[in-house]
């Protein structure tokens, strides 16, 4: 039996109520629970996107600020939502967000459609987004499935499904609607998120959720076994290497990314891949001399880090360099010293700038 099948309208009601209830008493005061304005559910649903929440708070709180409306927001020049964005990640959602609001500023009148199907074909949304912020935003009748949900409902139905495929996340959807609650979809959707972030997460507290006694996975002792998990895949190695390279000003060279990949239109350190037998100062050298005609003098001083995205693990390797001064083309660009903290960049080279400034700020300012 792939998941539980034996359960009525009875027990469905007493479920969700019990949820209801639970989430009623124990939710957190957070800004975009007050009024449930759509267009604060939509950027606090983009925001929360790999995103933890308490980090959250503080940048939506610093958004809504400088762009209290869709229309501000559509307005706004790209850098400057970039800017805001810096230190949330995931830069991707920044431009997306902001493409949005022009779309819907332009299609929509400004009004934020309220079906999950429209929802869908905007820029950046996708299923869990649309469902999320129909079901809060306009009770929508659908439940947006992110990864908390579907730990907790797995293991409320102890399903023996993977709930990462599409047949267990459509099992999933199935069974989330018939707990639905009419006309209770924002509650439901909030109260589901929060069991999974409070009570469900990887160390259940079981004793303290309002499921105790309705939770197959609990009745079973299967709890440890849910959600199953799909085989890890392992991550594909790369190496790259980048420059912290300043001129005799003390300005830093940064290029501008292309609208496209994954750092699109952010300034980065300028860098180039490379292999692990390559990983060197005059590997770097002899790039920044191909690319802008700058031959830099090396510091001595170098790091490396290690970072994920998505299936790569990369080991990015920086090297200082001072050169002299020289005008550079696009996408090259001078950034002043006093914009260094300002300026949007990935969070690899902004904390490779960081470990150089913290060392030898007196260089610099
Ligand atoms: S009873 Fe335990 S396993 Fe079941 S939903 Fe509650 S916390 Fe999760």
């Amino acid at each position: 039996m792939p998941y539980a099948t034996n359960f009525d309208s009875t027990w469905c009601k007493q479920v969700s109520n019990s949820l209801l209830a639970w989430f009623a008493a124990n939710r957190r005061d957070l800004p975009w629970r007050v009024h449930y304005r759509p267009y604060e559910v939509l950027v606090s649903e983009v925001m929360l996107q790999q995103t933890q929440m308490q980090r959250v708070v503080f940048y939506f709180t610093r958004f809504m600020t400088r762009f209290p409306t869709l229309q501000d927001l559509a307005q706004a020049d790209l850098d400057e939502v970039l800017e805001l964005w810096q230190g949330l990640g995931y830069y991707r959602r920044a431009k997306n967000l902001h493409s949005l609001a022009r779309k819907i500023m332009a299609d929509y009148d400004g009004k934020i459609p309220s079906s999950c199907e429209t929802l869908q074909t905007l820029p950046g949304i996708g299923p869990y987004t649309a469902a999320a912020i129909a079901a809060i935003a306009f009770e929508a009748p659908c439940v947006g499935l992110d990864a908390n949900v579907l730990r907790v409902l797995a293991r409320l139905f102890d399903c023996e499904e993977d709930v990462s495929t599409t047949v267990g996340k459509k099992i999933m959807e199935d069974l989330a609607l018939k707990l639905l609650p009419q006309g209770r979809a924002c509650e439901y959707q909030q109260a589901l998120m929060e069991l999974g972030a409070l009570i469900c997460g990887r160390s259940p507290r079981c004793r303290q959720c309002p499921w105790e006694t309705s939770c197959l996975s609990h009745a079973h002792g299967t709890v440890s076994q849910r959600p199953v998990k799909a085989q890890a895949v392992s991550r594909l190695v790369r190496y790259q290497m980048a420059g912290l390279v300043f001129d005799t000003q003390k300005r830093l060279l940064l290029c501008r990314q292309p609208d496209t990949g994954i750092w699109a239109n952010l300034l980065t350190l300028p860098d180039c891949e490379a292999t692990q037998d390559k990983l060197s100062c005059g590997h770097y050298q002899a790039f920044l001399a191909k690319k802008t005609g700058l031959l830099g003098k090396a510091q001595n001083w170098h790091l490396t880090l290690k970072h994920s995205y998505t299936k790569w693990q990369i080991f990015l390797q920086v090297w200082a360099y001072i050169v002299p001064q020289a005008k550079v083309s696009a996408p090259f660009v001078w950034v002043e010293p006093a914009d260094f903290s300002r300026i949007p960049m990935p969070s690899p080279h902004r904390t490779a700038l960081q470990r150089y400034l913290d060392n030898f700020s007196e260089n610099i300012v």
